[in-house]
């Protein structure tokens, strides 16, 4: 492969892996088979994508720089199995994106870091993403699985274990990555679950919940709603939550008990 005329770009963050034992164990991770169809999100120099390409059906790869055409078009001219698009993932519609899939598909990504969060969420909710595996930074993916308690449970967490099942797979040293990056990372692998109830007010509970997180739960819902506090108390008090408990001290479960008895407080919302 010949990287000596290409130019990393900063503004892409791009930070390529070309270990391929650790390019096969995250393909391992995602655990597709031959029967399965791919979304590679930022191929880059197109090692991963090559790698799953042997390990399933089909990868179809998104690459935002141009630049790295040339390189990606003569890798692959000879796959069948892999189509390359030379476009931003983020901003392409979701349908246009799904319209290059028969069945359901797996997504599996090595991305910039300041994309993966805004990405897993456009993902996540559709009914045709089976699972996503992704390289994310240690300290996300330490927050996107956090014990409930835990200074690191938040907003992601709580939206994140709603909408799927999470794990983390592996942890990778920032020396795996080209240029090398200045933090670790960790492959955590999501699995979509359908949602037990609304999810837009789901999501606006929770951050409502987290507004502040020093206050208690009591506040910042009586606050964020406007609603007298009396009126709050007896929401929480029916699903067994104490008044003094905080943002961080509820379960996702929890959060979806109040979405279901959400009715409590819609005749005194204004
Ligand atoms: N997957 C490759 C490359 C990782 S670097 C590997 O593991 O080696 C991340 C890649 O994502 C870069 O090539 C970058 O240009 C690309 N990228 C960044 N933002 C993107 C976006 N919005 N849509 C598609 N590709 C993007």
């Amino acid at each position: 492969m010949d990287l000596n005329n290409f130019k990393f770009n900063k503004k892409y963050g791009q930070n390529f892996i070309f270990d391929t034992n650790l390019l096969s164990a995250i393909v391992r991770d995602s655990e597709v088979t031959k029967d399965d169809e791919v979304l590679e999100i930022g191929a880059g120099a197109g090692t991963l994508t090559e790698v799953l390409s042997k390990a399933c059906k089909n990868v179809v790869a998104y690459e935002i720089d141009n630049n790295l055409k040339d390189i990606l078009n003569e890798k692959f001219s000879d796959k069948d199995n892999v189509k390359i698009i030379f476009a931003d993932a983020l901003n392409t519609n979701l349908c246009e994106i799904e319209n290059n899939f028969k069945n359901k598909y797996h997504i599996v990504a090595n991305l910039p870091y300041y994309i993966t969060t805004p990405l897993i969420f456009k993902f996540i909710e559709s009914e045709k993403v089976q699972s996503i595996t992704i390289m994310v930074q240690k300290e996300v993916a330490e927050r996107m699985v956090a014990n409930v308690n835990s200074s690191t449970y938040g907003i992601l967490t709580v939206m994140l274990n709603f909408y799927g099942d999470v794990k983390i797979t592996r942890m990778v040293k920032r020396q795996c990555f080209t240029p090398m990056p200045n933090v670790d990372s960790a492959v955590v692998k999501i699995s979509p679950k359908i949602a037990a109830c609304d999810s837009k007010i789901f999501s606006d509970i929770v951050h409502k919940s987290f507004a502040m997180r020093r206050k208690t739960v009591l506040n910042n819902l009586s606050a964020g709603y406007k609603v007298n506090k009396n009126i709050i108390s007896e929401w929480l008090s029916k699903n067994n939550i104490n008044e003094r408990a905080r943002a961080e001290n509820l379960r996702v479960e929890d959060y979806a008990n109040l979405t279901k008895t959400f009715d409590t407080i819609t005749p005194y919302l204004s």
